[in-house]
């Protein structure tokens, strides 16, 4: 069942898809597909999360969707959880 997650106002969609991920020192994550709306255009927008990462309460959320991104960059970096947890946190495929 898909959950639905809020930050900062911001929707997010947990949906049921998963992948396996094995991170730079061998160990074996479950990702797990996040959905929500950009919010700067309001375009639809998917990304991955580890799901260790969403359990600990701390997740790495992207606001905005490819085009926009970049300009956010700044915004987030201060907010950004360990090391560990953003190996894991990457666009599939891009
Ligand atoms: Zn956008």
């Amino acid at each position: 069942m898909p959950q639905t997650i809020v930050y900062k106002d911001q929707v997010y969609d947990i949906t049921d898809e998963t992948e396996e991920h094995t991170t730079k020192d061998g160990r074996l994550v479950q990702l797990r597909r996040i959905r929500s709306h950009c919010a700067r255009c309001g375009e639809l927008f998917d990304f991955w999360l580890s799901e260790n990462v969403l359990t600990t309460g701390r997740p790495w959320l992207s606001r905005r969707c490819d085009r926009h991104k970049a300009q956010g960059i700044k915004v987030h970096q201060h907010c950004l959880g360990s090391p560990e947890d953003q190996e894991v946190m990457f666009q599939l495929g891009r």
